[in-house]
């Protein structure tokens, strides 16, 4: 597409898109009296209007049912769950038996890598992403000395050419390659936190297979941005949280993702609760723990159904969206557009002010664009916010702006960059 620097045409663009009702559905916060412009859906998804009825409909069970709420009413707290599991199928495409819904995301990577970071006969090794989100690194620092080795030799990080912001998929595929029979777990983000790089996930699963490892993805900043086939790319494992780019609340409720052909191996350790026991005998309370079959089989704590009721308004909305790829596209052409801008302003300066790292290769990236600043990257990035424009700040100068297709406008990404040209020009 022809992009246009102007309001006008981002505002044809907004009337066009079939998308732009659905900004309707969210609550936007205010500054000065109007609507910030928020890029920061990476981050912490806006709220959706409908998550207060929710909340209050499972208030209004516990109030009238108390513990009869588990199994009486419209929708027994036992089984409500399973209402999440369709739209989280098409948003990360698994068979609902290889998906549920527990815990947080940093407790469910650990409680995956118990199952699959098993460490024997000279394969122990975990091959990662340089710059991994911190907490995963910590993750897989503290599963690697648990296992008695030494992270500096059991962890392989990747990072990017000299030069380079971001990793080539080759490189990523050679890596596995050379350390070979002794990698263990080969764990990527779908998306990286800091580049907003999207890596070939069905690439590096079928490498990690081929010399006998095992393939998982932390989906943090990928579900609900960028279309997921976790079931046909073959992924062991993968978890991911659901109050980024799926607007379910502060904290919310985080999901996983067993590959089917583990769901039958007593091989795998587990750390197990109750609520991971077999459904039909969960409540004869007999000793012995034997898992439900499937993913649910990895849950250990009782549902928190609030969470759950926070985490369904909004999978609500996807559905009614329509499929991932209904988002995708307008996503495509919201960043597309967001770069563009951004490189006028470059243009305009005759100078690489706004320098960004995130892949060109719209295969590569999902919604969110990070920029170095050339100079001054906290000042502008403060100034930003004081004209309301919230997107997110990374040490030591990198801008991150998510321009998200349920709720953003085209408007809201012209708008946004004209306050950045502003920026440019007085600091
Ligand atoms: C956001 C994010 C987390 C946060 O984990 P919590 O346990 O929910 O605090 C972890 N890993 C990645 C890759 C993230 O992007």
């Amino acid at each position: 597409m022809e992009f246009q620097n102007s309001a006008e045409f981002a505002h044809q663009l907004d009337e066009q898109d079939a998308l732009h009702n659905y900004r309707d559905q969210f609550l936007i916060p205010q500054h000065n009296g109007k609507d910030i412009i928020y890029l920061c859906g990476n981050s912490l998804g806006l709220q959706p209007k409908s998550t207060k009825q929710h909340l209050d409909a499972k208030l209004g069970e516990w109030q009238s049912l108390a513990v009869e709420g588990w199994f009486q009413g419209d929708n027994p707290w036992l089984e409500y769950h399973k209402q999440l599991l369709p739209a989280l199928c098409n948003i990360v495409g698994a068979h609902s038996s290889e998906i549920t819904i527990m815990n947080s995301l940093t407790i469910n990577l650990h409680l995956l890598m118990v199952s699959f970071y098993q460490p024997k006969n000279g394969r122990y090794k975990i091959i990662m992403e340089g710059g991994a989100f911190p907490s995963d690194q910590y993750a897989v620092e503290s599963q690697v000395k648990f296992h008695g080795f030494n992270p500096e030799d059991a962890v392989i990080e990747i990072f990017p050419r000299v030069g380079e912001s971001t990793l080539r998929t080759e490189d990523i595929l050679n890596m596995i390659k050379a350390h070979g029979n002794e990698v263990a777990l080969v764990l990527f983000g779908g998306i990286n936190y800091y580049t907003g790089q999207l890596f070939d996930m069905q690439n590096i699963a079928a490498t990690a297979h081929e010399v006998g490892a095992l393939a998982g993805f932390d989906l943090a900043h990928a579900a609900g941005n960028v279309p997921l086939q976790l079931h046909k790319w073959n992924a062991d494992f993968a978890c991911w949280c659901s109050y980024k780019y799926m607007n379910s609340g502060p904290g919310g409720i985080s999901g996983i993702f067993v590959h089917e052909k583990h769901h039958n191996n007593p091989q795998l350790n587990r750390f197990a609760g109750w609520w991971g026991y077999r459904n039909d005998t969960r409540f004869k309370m007999a000793p012995g723990f034997k898992p439900e079959v499937g993913a649910e089989g990895w849950q250990v704590s009782t549902s928190p159904v609030l969470l759950m009721a926070a985490h369904k308004a909004s999978l609500d909305i996807f559905e009614q969206a329509g499929s991932v790829n209904t988002l995708r596209e307008k996503a495509l052409v919201l960043t597309a557009y967001l770069e563009y801008l951004i490189n006028q302003i470059n243009q305009q300066a005759g100078d690489e002010l706004f320098k960004i790292i995130t892949p060109v290769n719209q295969q590569e990236r999902g919604s969110q664009l990070s920029i170095i600043c050339k100079r001054n990257g906290k000042a502008i990035f403060d100034y930003l916010a004081n004209q309301g424009v919230i997107g997110d700040w990374r040490e030591p100068d990198v801008i991150r702006l998510s321009p998200v297709p349920l709720y953003n406008t085209f408007t809201d990404v012209y708008t946004a960059a004209l306050h950045l040209t502003q920026a440019a020009k007085t600091l």
